[in-house]
């Protein structure tokens, strides 16, 4: 590693001479739901502000780093957090920021996550002029007893309205709902996800509550929760019938609709990760920004980046963590490219294990391919345990 082990993450991402995905972390949300240990904070008084004006730096030290080495960004995805608590102005001088220093690809995606309470038409105004490709809300419900169950900060009609603005202003809109909900029945979790797809949502990505171990529910875990598996059995016998083909474990999309951001990681392709508490991965190399907004802003005043950690898995471990990734998609294992980037052996061996320790109704294998089957993917967290 060099030095400075920002330069070293720039170099990485350079020489793999392909184009590469940013990630924006935008730490901050308006209230912390129960269920959450996501980084993000409810923001102090010009705290996001003051934010914008570190990843302005941090963008500064990478572009520079990256001009002239021919890469460009190929998609951007800025998550949180919640990215649509910065206001329109600031988002217009980080556009302004990144365009000046990164170079673009031609078929550009750019994705933000937004929540219903904090999306406004000047926010859809401004990302429609910026090109944004696509919004992922967190709609999670359109019950309005479930959202306050989840303690929510947005109501089903402000949610509705929400979706209804991207859809008409033509963005590819996408909707995050959860199961698993206490009070949840079949029946209102259907009809949340129907009523999505009649409001023009292209892409759904569909979860399980889960209580994360430092949020608050998990000291006092809330009673009455449900099991997951028929909402998510329901979903996967739904959603193909409405024209939504299950591309990865928790995500259903139109065709042409699926996030290629998302894609990146699955694939382990060089993901540049900017702000607090960000992940990236470089050309072998995954890295962690620092994740308190103290130390992120000492970081970067004092370095102009803030990678706090590297990891550098050895190839075995490098090949389970690959095969793992691309076997939450639908296409799974590629078996020439597999072997090629990560060895013919590890391949076999991994999927050896696979089938010599679950039913073979779990997977779809073709001469070329190795994928889990639907049934696969309702068990996918039992088969992680064998090969990880
Ligand atoms: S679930 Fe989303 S909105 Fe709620 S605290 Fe976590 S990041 Fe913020």
């Amino acid at each position: 590693m060099r030095n400075n082990v920002g330069e070293e993450i720039a170099h990485r991402i350079a020489a793999h001479g392909q184009n590469f995905s940013l990630y924006f972390h935008l730490p901050f949300c308006a209230g912390k739901c129960p269920y959450c240990s996501f980084f993000s904070v409810v923001p102090r008084s010009g705290e996001i502000e003051e934010y914008c004006r570190l990843l302005h730096s941090e963008i500064r030290f990478f572009g520079e780093r990256l001009s002239g080495s021919g890469v460009s960004a190929t998609t951007i995805y800025f998550g949180g957090g919640t990215p649509s608590l910065l206001a329109p102005a600031e988002w217009e001088r980080l556009f302004k920021c990144l365009r000046t220093h990164f170079a673009f690809a031609r078929n550009l995606e750019i994705s933000i996550e937004a929540n219903p309470d904090s999306l406004s038409e000047e926010h859809v105004r401004l990302w429609k002029e910026q090109d944004v490709s696509r919004i992922s809300i967190g709609v999670q419900s359109f019950q309005d007893d479930e959202l306050r169950w989840l303690g929510r900060l947005h109501d089903a009609d402000r949610a509705r309205k929400a979706l209804a603005m991207c859809v008409r202003s033509g963005f590819s809109t996408s909707a995050d709902f959860m199961f698993g909900l206490a009070g949840q029945s079949l029946r209102s979790f259907s009809s949340s996800v129907a009523e999505a797809i009649a409001l023009g949502v292209e892409h759904l990505s569909l979860y399980q509550l889960s209580i994360d171990e430092t949020s608050s529910w998990s000291v006092n875990p809330p009673e009455g929760r449900k099991d997951g598996y028929p909402f998510y059995r329901w979903s996967q016998w739904y959603l193909p019938k409405k024209g939504f083909a299950q591309y990865e474990i928790s995500s259903f999309a139109r065709p042409g609709k699926e996030c290629r951001h998302n894609g990146v990681y699955w694939a382990n392709g060089p993901v540049l990760a900017l702000g607090a508490g960000a992940w990236g991965y470089a050309n072998g190399v995954r890295y962690r920004n620092e994740r308190t907004l103290a130390d992120y802003a000492e970081a970067i005043r004092r370095n102009g980046q803030s990678v706090a950690e590297t990891e550098t898995p050895d190839a075995g471990k490098r090949a389970h963590e690959a095969a793992i990734l691309l076997l939450r998609t639908s296409k799974g294992i590629d078996f020439d490219a597999f072997s090629t980037r990560y060895g013919a052996e590890e391949l076999s061996s991994i999927l050896d294990t696979l089938e010599n320790n679950a039913p073979p109704d779990c997977f779809e294998r073709s001469g070329a391919s190795f994928a889990l089957s639907p049934k696969g993917m309702r068990v996918a967290n039992s088969l992680w345990t064998l090969i990880v």
